[in-house]
């Protein structure tokens, strides 16, 4: 989960979803006002989800699992637990089904507070929350990182797990290539990086690059070094990161 950088809707568009929120405000019954207004809202739908698409790391993927192909416009904070925020730009995050609709769903754990438990693609930054082992399985840094992988089921589901260890290795035969020819990570190694099946392999690479952590990877130390020299091609990928 790499944080979007989630850029301002036209006008029209900003004017519309105020409509929208305004009717669900006036309403009786504002749930199921607003799950009515959501699902005959076709047009709006489709209009944020062209304002999503281009938004992720790698465009058109899932902000959750990055795995996936995004289809749906999800609701980070479940229609259920607050009908005002169902036309809150905010409030969008691109999904794919398995992540909306099977593993997400309603829920929505929340602190003793009341602040929320799953980390927002809109906000947060999931590698200071998990880390990504080798073997492609998350290990949790912090409760809401445990909360995540838990309701996304981003440990549980074999074929994202598989993706991110192949992804993983793509990252370390790339980094590897480049060192043994003596030349930085360059324009193209970028581009194969950036096309790995999940590039949120990479982003929890970059961050055990910032962070000096690779050799608990077991990561060469030489190759541990020359991926610290060559921080600055990870940070133009992520620009969004603390890196
Ligand atoms: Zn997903």
């Amino acid at each position: 989960m790499i944080p979007i950088v989630r850029q301002p809707l036209p006008a029209s568009l900003s004017a519309h979803l105020a409509g929208k929120t305004a009717k669900i405000a006036a309403s009786a019954t504002r749930q199921k006002t607003a799950r009515k207004s959501w699902s005959s809202a076709t047009a709006t739908r489709r209009q944020l989800k062209l304002e999503l698409l281009s938004m992720c790391a790698r465009p058109s993927f899932c902000m959750y699992c990055y795995e996936s192909r995004g289809t749906d416009v999800d609701h980070f904070v479940p229609i259920a637990r607050d009908p005002l925020l169902t036309f809150v730009w905010d409030n969008h995050i691109l999904a794919c089904g398995y992540c909306n609709q099977q593993a997400k769903k309603e829920r929505f754990p929340v602190d003793p507070d009341g602040h929320p438990l799953l980390l927002d693609p809109g906000m947060d930054d999931s590698a200071e929350h998990m880390t990504l082992a080798s073997t492609g399985l998350f290990i949790e840094l912090t409760p809401r990182g445990r909360e995540t992988i838990d309701v996304l089921g981003l440990n549980a589901r074999s074929e994202l797990v598989e993706a991110r260890y192949r992804s993983w290795r793509g990252v370390i035969r790339v980094f590897g290539q480049a060192a043994r020819d003596r030349r930085p990570v360059d324009a193209d190694d970028v581009e194969d990086l950036r096309f790995l099946p999940v590039v949120d392999a990479l982003h929890h690479f970059a961050h055990d690059v910032a962070a000096d952590r690779l050799a608990r990877k077991a990561v060469p130390p030489s190759l541990a070094r020359f991926a610290a020299h060559n921080l600055p091609a990870l940070r133009s990928i992520f620009p969004s990161c603390r890196l």
